[in-house]
């Protein structure tokens, strides 16, 4: 088991990190809201990765549906319901 930071990329195999899904580089807790998409806490801000998004609700990564997931989440971050989004691609 191991966890990846989704805002700096750090890897952690502390099995505290891992469960707690906490980066020791950032100091920084994550929530996961769905497949690709993480809450830094306690700041709300989104991190979404837009191939582990489509990969995990069962589309296949391509041009087309890359685009279209960024386009749906820039519609949220421009909407302006949640603090901030960053997009990984
Ligand atoms: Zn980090």
């Amino acid at each position: 088991m191991s966890f990846t930071c989704p805002g700096c990329g750090a890897v952690s195999h502390h099995p505290d990190d891992v469960t707690n899904r906490y980066c020791g580089r950032c100091h920084q807790f994550w929530n996961r809201i769905g497949p690709g998409v993480e809450a830094a806490t306690p700041s709300g801000e989104l991190h979404v990765d837009i191939d582990a998004c489509l990969i995990g609700n069962g589309y296949e990564p391509n041009d087309q549906t890359r685009a279209a997931l960024e386009r749906c989440w820039l519609d949220v971050a421009e909407r302006g319901v949640l603090p901030a989004i960053v997009i990984d691609r």
